[in-house]
């Protein structure tokens, strides 16, 4: 199983990296991609691959996190990029995020942040992850403006037509803790539906707990509920359903 999306350089995971990435390991999660969020956190993520094997990172900038951009921080994005190691092995995490950027031109400088990890994403042939919060068309107008990028929408929540949007548009679906939520009808009808060939399980953890264990820290071990939940939604057995969504990640992120 793979966990396609997690912030293990945040807290609780960074007092102690390997014990939590050794209990992830023990249910099964054999890979883990950790996005960053901002230019100060890209070596603590870096640092992260080269200490812990099977954990990749993204190299972004995050919608939440404008305070922490700069004017220069695209640039330095580049140069981070086209000096990768191996091991990062996408963009991201990038997006829009509309409920904490209520105004314009806080939702100007996401475009603009937006826009340009596109490009990137694009120039250097990496996949692209996006967050998406009360933005979902016009993430979806700017991913379009970029044909032929590939990339995920972490966390999906929505209908089955908006889910067909994005995977038109050249996108995974990664599916996280919402889905085992019994109230999020509208997101389990719509996993249950799309195909699974464009479906990604990850947990978001520190973020997102699963139904049942809200009030506490969400970890990387839990990505084996998710694929409880989605290989239920999807009626299929687990072994299935965590052997294709582990290898749409391997072809989205092209793990070495
Ligand atoms: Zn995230």
């Amino acid at each position: 199983m793979i966990d396609t999306h997690c912030h293990f350089d945040f807290s609780p995971f960074r007092e102690a990296p390997e014990s939590y990435w050794q209990a992830a390991r023990e249910k099964g999660v054999t890979r883990m991609v950790v996005p960053s969020v901002s230019e100060d956190n890209w070596s603590a993520v870096l640092s992260l691959t080269e200490r812990l094997h099977g954990v990749y990172a993204g190299l972004g900038l995050h919608p939440c996190f404008l305070d922490a951009h700069t004017d220069t921080s695209l640039d330095k994005l580049e140069r981070a990029l086209s000096a990768r190691p191996t091991r990062c092995v996408a963009v991201g995490e990038a997006g829009l995020d509309f409920v904490v950027a209520n105004q314009n031109t806080a939702q100007q400088r996401q475009h603009a942040l937006l826009e340009g990890q596109l490009w990137l994403a694009r120039h250097y042939d990496l996949p692209i992850i996006l967050h998406s919060r009360k933005a979902h068309n016009p993430l979806l107008r700017a991913v379009k403006a970029y044909p032929g990028i590939r990339g995920v929408l972490h966390a999906f929540s929505g209908s089955e037509q908006q889910g067909k949007q994005f995977i038109d548009a050249g996108l995974m679906l990664g599916v996280g803790g919402t889905v085992t939520y019994s109230r999020a009808q509208k997101t389990r009808r719509a996993i249950a539906q799309l195909p699974l060939e464009h479906l990604v399980l990850e947990t978001d953890a520190p973020d997102m707990p699963l139904a049942g264990f809200q009030g506490k820290p969400n970890t990387p071990s839990q990505v084996s509920r998710v694929a409880d939940v989605v290989a239920e939604l999807k009626g299929c057995d687990k072994d299935h359903l965590m052997t294709e969504t582990s290898d749409n990640a391997e072809r989205l992120f092209g793990f070495d």
